[in-house]
């Protein structure tokens, strides 16, 4: 009983008209996310709520829920994790805005054109929470056979999608 949700979403006309966008998203089409899952099956829950503020800043809280399906680092089985997220994001247009619509407590979305994909500020989302190293916790971990106490693997230099995570994460947190 999934609703159907826009593809593209004009934030700053939501805004606006302080309208909720809710429903579920699938997790199978996240090429990006896919990477970093053992399966894709599963949707995310979410919600936007759109408003201005009273600097007149367009803004969304927007809550995420969803069940992860990740791969364990030390022993490579699945390890699930549930992600409960609420941001408030700030919109603008203006690249040199984006400071400050930070000092007023939100992750700021400098906007390239009106339209932007829901499913990306979604991803975007849920790739900031997964944690830079999932694992298991020692007691839940099976190491393979033979392989002795497995390796906490985090040496950089390997190609590995979670560089490319610390990249975004860095990124966002300016
Ligand atoms: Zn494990």
């Amino acid at each position: 009983m999934s609703r159907p949700l826009p593809v593209f979403i004009a934030p700053l006309r939501l805004c606006e008209m302080r309208t909720v966008v809710a429903g579920e998203l699938g997790l199978d089409d996240m090429d990006r996310l896919a990477e970093f899952l053992s399966d894709q099956e599963g949707e995310v829950v979410l919600s936007l709520s759109f408003d201005e503020d009273e600097r007149g800043i367009p803004f969304a809280v927007m809550t995420l829920d969803a069940r992860l399906r990740l791969v364990c680092q030390r022993c490579l089985g699945p390890w699930e994790m549930r992600v409960r997220r609420e941001v408030r994001l700030g919109f603008t247009r203006e690249p040199g805005a984006a400071e400050r619509i930070a000092e007023h407590g939100y992750e700021p979305v400098v906007l390239e054109r009106n339209e932007l994909k829901l499913r990306d500020l979604v991803e975007d989302e849920l790739l900031l929470a997964l944690p830079m190293i999932p694992k298991h916790e020692r007691e839940d971990c099976q190491p393979r056979l033979g392989g002795g106490e497995g390796r906490d693997d985090e040496s950089p230099g390997r190609e590995n999608p979670f560089a490319v995570l610390a990249q975004l994460k860095g990124r966002r947190e300016h």
